[in-house]
C-alpha cells in the first residue's frame, strides 16, 4: 500500500508547502498505521493523545507557508529514554514505569522548536542495555520483516516505527549499537554520531561516556536533514562540541572521491555468509561511485567486546545508582535479570581490588583502541563494516545467553569507547526476505561525509525503499 509516509522529507516538506497534503492528513496516516502496527510489534510503550497532535497539526497547517524548516509539521517518535515534558518516560523499566517528565531534552526541544509533532515514545532495551529489544518488563519488539524474530535493539521501537511507515524518522540513542543494529535488522538508516556531536541532556543515562543520540530515518538524506536540526553545542551538556554544524543536506550531494578501507579482519568466520556478500556487493558499488577501495587493518579488534562490557557496566552501574525508589519511580527490585548483572558486573569491576584488573585495564584498552582508529583514518577517509554478524534472530536467544548477547555486538561496540560516529545503511536482503545493513565508520566529526557516502550509495540501490508487509 503507498502511503504520504513513504515519502523522504524533503518530498514530505514541499508537499505540504504546495497544498498537495496536510500536516493533519500526515498526522491522521501516523495516527492510523500506529494503531495498525503497534500491537502487532510491541513497538511503542506510549502514544501522545490524538486530540493533542491533531490540533497541534492544525497549527502547522495554517503557518507551513511561512516556514523554511522541512521537519516542519512532521510527525516523529522517540525512544522512550527521552525526558519530554506531559509524556511518560520508562525506560522500559517497572522502575520507571509511572515516571512523568518533568521537563523537555534538548533533543526533543530542538525538534519540537523545528516543527516536529511527537506522536510517541518507543519500546526498546530497559537502560539501553540489550541488542535484541527483549530486556524490559514491556515484552520484547518483532521484526516486522518475520514476528518471531527480534526487531535488534536497543532502538527496536524507533526502527519498526520507521521500517513500518508509522512516522518518516524517530530519535534513536546509541551506547554500543543500539541504533545501528536494529536498523540494519529492520531495514532502515541510522546515524551513530560523534560523541558530543547531539546534546545528551535529558536522556535517560546508561554509559555516559559512551552515549550517542541520533536519527533512524529511511535514508542518509532524512537523516541529514534530522542532524541539522539537533547537532550543537548545549550548555546542559558540557560535553557537546561548539564545532559549527555543517549544511549536510548540501554536502550529500557532492560526488564520491573518498578512500575507504575495509578492515580484513572483519570479514571471517562468525560471520554471516549472506551478509558478508552483501556487503561486499555494496563495496563494489561504491567503487563504481568513485571511492577507492583498499584492504586495512584493525588489529585486536575482538577485545572491543571486553572493555565494552567492562566499561558500560561500570558506568551505568554508577548512573543507575539514583533510581532508589525515593526520589524516582520504583524501588531497585524492579530491574530486571540483565539489568542487575550489569550493575553487578560494573560494581565489581570500580571496587578497590578488582579496579587495576578490570577498570583500568579497559581504560588503556580504550586508549589502544583510540590509537588503532587513529591509525586507520591517516590513510583513509573512513572504513566499511558489517552491523551484525547475524541475520535477525528468533526472539528469546539472545535474551537467555548473556555471553552470545554480549558477543553479537562485536561490530558495533568499539565506535562509541572511541567516539567516532557511524552510519548504518540497508544493502540488500537474505534469500528469507531478512534487511541486512553495512556501516560507514570515520573519524570524529566526519558526519558530513559519512552521509554523503550513503546517499550517493542510495540514489543508486532500492534496499532503503523497500517496507515489510504488515
Ligand atoms: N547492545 C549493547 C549493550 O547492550 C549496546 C546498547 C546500546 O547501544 N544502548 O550494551
Amino acid at each position: 500500500m503507498k502511503q504520504l509516509i513513504d515519502k523522504s522529507i524533503k518530498e514530505l516538506a514541499v508537499g505540504l508547502r504546495n497544498g498537495d497534503f496536510s500536516s493533519v492528513d500526515l498526522v491522521s496516516e501516523s495516527i492510523a498505521r500506529i494503531n495498525e502496527i503497534k500491537t502487532k510489534t510491541n513497538s511503542f510503550i506510549s502514544t501522545v493523545s490524538n486530540e493533542l497532535v491533531l490540533n497541534s497539526a492544525k497549527e502547522k497547517d495554517k503557518n507551513i507557508k511561512n516556514v523554511d524548516n522541512p521537519l516542519y509539521g512532521l510527525p516523529f517518535t522517540m525512544k522512550d529514554i527521552y525526558q519530554a515534558k506531559g509524556t511518560r518516560t520508562t525506560s522500559g523499566s517497572n522502575v520507571l514505569i509511572d515516571y512523568q517528565s518533568q521537563y523537555d531534552s534538548t533533543v526533543y526541544k530542538k525538534v519540537k522548536d523545528a516543527g516536529g509533532i511527537l506522536l510517541g515514545k518507543n519500546n526498546l532495551d530497559a537502560w539501553g542495555h540489550g541488542g535484541s529489544s527483549e530486556n524490559n518488563d514491556i515484552g520484547p519488539v518483532k521484526n516486522p520483516y518475520n514476528l518471531e524474530l527480534s526487531a535488534g535493539g536497543s532502538s527496536g521501537g524507533p526502527a519498526v516505527s520507521v521500517a513500518t511507515r508509522c512516522v518518516p524518522y524517530s530519535i534513536g540513542e546509541d551506547t554500543g549499537g543500539s541504533i545501528r543494529n536494529p536498523s540494519s535488522w529492520c531495514g532502515i538508516t541510522g546515524l551513530k554520531v560523534t560523541y558530543g556531536r547531539v546534546s545528551r541532556y535529558g536522556a535517560i543515562a546508561y554509559a555516559s561516556s559512551f552515549d550517542t543520540v541520533g536519527p533512524m530515518a529511511k535514508t542518509a538524506e532524512d537523516c541529514a536533514y534530522i542532524l541539522e536540526n539537533i547537532a550543537g553545542y548545549d550548555p546542559y551538556d558540557g560535553n557537546t562540541s561548539n564545532i559549527e554544524v555543517p549544511k549536510y543536506s548540501e554536502i550529500i550531494n557532492n560526488k564520491l572521491d573518498y578512500t575507504i578501507g575495509v578492515p580484513k579482519e572483519f570479514f571471517v568466520k562468525g560471520l554471516d555468509k549472506e551478509v558478508e556478500t552483501s556487503i561486499q556487493n555494496a563495496v563494489k558499488e561504491l567503487k563504481k561511485l568513485g571511492c577507492k577501495i583498499k584492504e586495512v587493518s584493525f588489529p585486536l579488534f575482538d577485545f572491543g567486546v571486553a572493555l565494552y562490557y567492562i566499561i558500560a557496566p561500570s558506568e551505568t552501574s554508577s548512573n543507575l545508582g539514583r533510581y532508589d525508589g525515593i526520589r524516582y519511580g520504583n524501588g531497585r527490585d524492579k530491574f530486571t535479570e540483565e539489568t542487575k548483572r550489569r550493575i553487578l558486573i560494573g560494581t565489581y569491576s570500580l571496587s578497590s581490588g578488582y579496579y587495576d584488573e578490570y577498570y583500568n585495564q579497559a581504560q588503556k584498552a580504550r586508549t589502544v583502541l583510540i590509537e588503532t582508529y587513529n591509525n586507520i583514518f591517516k590513510s583513509c577517509d573512513a572504513i566499511i563494516s558489517p552491523v551484525s554478524p547475524t541475520l535477525p534472530i528468533k526472539i528469546g536467544e539472545l535474551i537467555n545467553d548473556p555471553i552470545k548477547n554480549y558477543l553479537a555486538d562485536i561490530y558495533t561496540v568499539t565506535q562509541n569507547p572511541a567516539g567516532v560516529p557511524s552510519l548504518a545503511i540497508p544493502t540488500g536482503f537474505s534469500k528469507n526476505n531478512l534487511p541486512i545493513g553495512m556501516q560507514i565508520v570515520g573519524p570524529h566529526f566526519s558526519e558530513d561525509k559519512l552521509l554523503n557516502i550513503g546517499h550517493q550509495f542510495q540514489l543508486v540501490t532500492k534496499y532503503h525503499e523497500i517496507k515489510p508487509n504488515i
